[in-house]
């Protein structure tokens, strides 16, 4: 590494209010006037809750936990968004988050606004008696904070169908008497939750995956078959993205989690990967695999890099050093605004979050509509819609990337008009250009919400 990137790297700024509003700041340079009028209102979150409350636990003490629910914006619908327990939660990841689903809601077309939650807590460290009792009584804290029409949550980091069972129970003894199913997302099966819902995020990032590379934008990545996949985070959406993969004829090469990573150049077999994680807790130590550090795996050879675990994870410290011609978001915020800028003038796409990942809450939209309306959908329905989906946004972000490359060719830069190939058929784009597809996902999402409020209109 030269000393010159050093010397940024101290200087990346992580916090995540400051990501959030720079990453709003750019895509207004693509939008209108009327548009930019609404910055600040895009920018501020609508509500945010704080909360303590104490839990007794198991060994007869008292321990106050802090919650937080936060609705960014409800112009397109309720407030949508998990609710995450972890030691980390704060009140500002919160938000960010809650952001984040503001966006990813109106890029993916569904008529629901942003929100998100956290108790801050450590699952590992806690009974599941403590765990019900720790969700009902944030539940009962929240009060009318959230309901079916004001603000959805579903399960996030260390929450699950389980959890959201509490919930919405929690949520019905204290408004008896009417259909409450559609209070929360992500329910089992048996308690008015969808089909798919739970392999929602991974399917639905592979169904994204699967379209993007046929649009040429990764011209030394046109087909799965045969394609190297690295796994960051071999969890719900890992695990279930690397099964669509492999049946799509990719070899996943690399899987890690939170003890490390692990790979295999001839392709790791999931199965073994599956048992070898139930046994020792840990995919590392798979026979017949080479291990790695979390920094090595990050960096290691692959064609497409899917980073699942958690934020901040590509950064201007390794951007530099990543192999893969495709990186995809299906946790939110791994690539950091600096790295965004490194990777996308070293030619690598970035399918960003609010794209790769939106399947979890377009199926949540369809649980929604479901409780609503006392139906039940079969499998195939739900894939079918969510593939349906997945690929219309994909397809309108890149045309959206084309429209505002384009743009800025017009608009003279000498430096991207050099990356501009002409082949016989049609002119064609290679993928290192100033404008990014987060920044075109951005633009598409900010500009459906921005029509709506104008339409709306500004209360009163
Ligand atoms: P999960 O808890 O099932 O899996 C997370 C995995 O990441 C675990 O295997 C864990 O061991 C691993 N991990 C933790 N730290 C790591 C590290 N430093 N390096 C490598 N691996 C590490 O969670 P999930 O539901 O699969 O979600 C994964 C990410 O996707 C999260 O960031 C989540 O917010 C995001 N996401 C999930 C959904 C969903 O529907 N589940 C929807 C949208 C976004």
């Amino acid at each position: 590494m030269t000393a010159e990137q050093n010397q940024s790297d101290a200087s990346e700024d992580l916090d995540l209010t400051h990501i959030s509003r720079q990453r709003l700041e750019r895509v207004m340079v693509y939008l209108d006037d009327a548009t930019r009028v609404l910055f600040d209102f895009l920018n501020a979150p609508r509500r945010s809750v704080s909360v303590s409350f104490p839990v007794e636990m198991e060994d007869g003490s008292v321990r106050v936990f802090k919650g937080y629910r936060v609705v960014h914006n409800r112009t397109l619908g309720p407030g949508k968004g998990g609710i995450r327990y972890h030691p980390d939660v704060t009140l500002d990841e919160v938000s960010f988050l809650a952001t984040l689903m503001t966006w990813k809601c109106a890029l993916i077309d569904v008529p629901f606004g942003g929100a998100k939650g956290g108790v801050a807590c450590d699952t590992k460290q806690l009974s599941p008696i403590e765990i019900r009792r720790i969700t009902r009584r944030f539940i009962s804290e929240l009060g009318n904070a959230i309901g079916p029409h004001t603000d959805i949550p579903a399960p996030d980091l260390y929450t699950n169908a389980q959890t959201m069972a509490w919930i919405y129970d929690t949520y019905d003894m204290l408004h008896p008497g009417k259909n409450n199913l559609p209070v929360v997302t992500g329910k089992p099966l048996d308690i008015g939750g969808s089909e798919g819902r739970e392999e929602a995020t991974g399917r639905g990032l592979f169904f994204a995956v699967q379209r993007f590379i046929s649009t040429n934008l990764t011209p030394e990545l046109t087909t799965l078959e045969g394609a190297h996949v690295n796994i960051q985070g071999f969890g719900n959406v890992g695990s279930i993205a690397a099964q669509a993969f492999k049946e799509a004829g990719a070899l996943i090469t690399g899987i890690s989690d939170s003890e490390g990573g692990v790979y295999c150049e001839d392709g790791i077999d999931l199965e073994s990967a599956h048992d070898h994680k139930d046994t020792h807790g840990t995919v590392v130590g798979l026979p017949g695999t080479q291990s790695l550090t979390h920094e090595a795996f990050v960096e290691h050879d692959c064609q497409i890099l899917i980073l699942a675990a958690l934020n901040n994870e590509v950064r201007i410290d390794n951007a530099h050093n990543i192999k893969a011609q495709l990186v995809v978001e299906a946790a939110n915020g791994p690539v950091t605004p600096g790295a965004d800028k490194i990777l996308n003038e070293r030619g690598i796409q970035v399918l960003p979050d609010i794209l790769a990942n939106a399947g979890g809450v377009l199926v949540s939209y369809f649980e929604w509509v479901q409780n609503n309306e006392n139906e039940r959908w079969e499998l195939s329905q739900v894939n079918a819609k969510l593939k349906s989906k997945m690929q219309n946004a994909v397809d309108a972000v890149v045309n959206r990337w084309r429209t505002l490359s384009t743009e800025e060719i017009a608009n003279g830069s000498q430096e991207l008009r050099s990356l501009q190939e002409t082949t016989d058929d049609e002119t064609q784009w290679v993928s290192s250009t100033q404008v990014d597809l987060r920044t075109a996902a951005l633009a598409i999402a900010i500009e459906r919400l921005c029509k709506v409020t104008i339409e709306r209109g500004v209360w009163p």
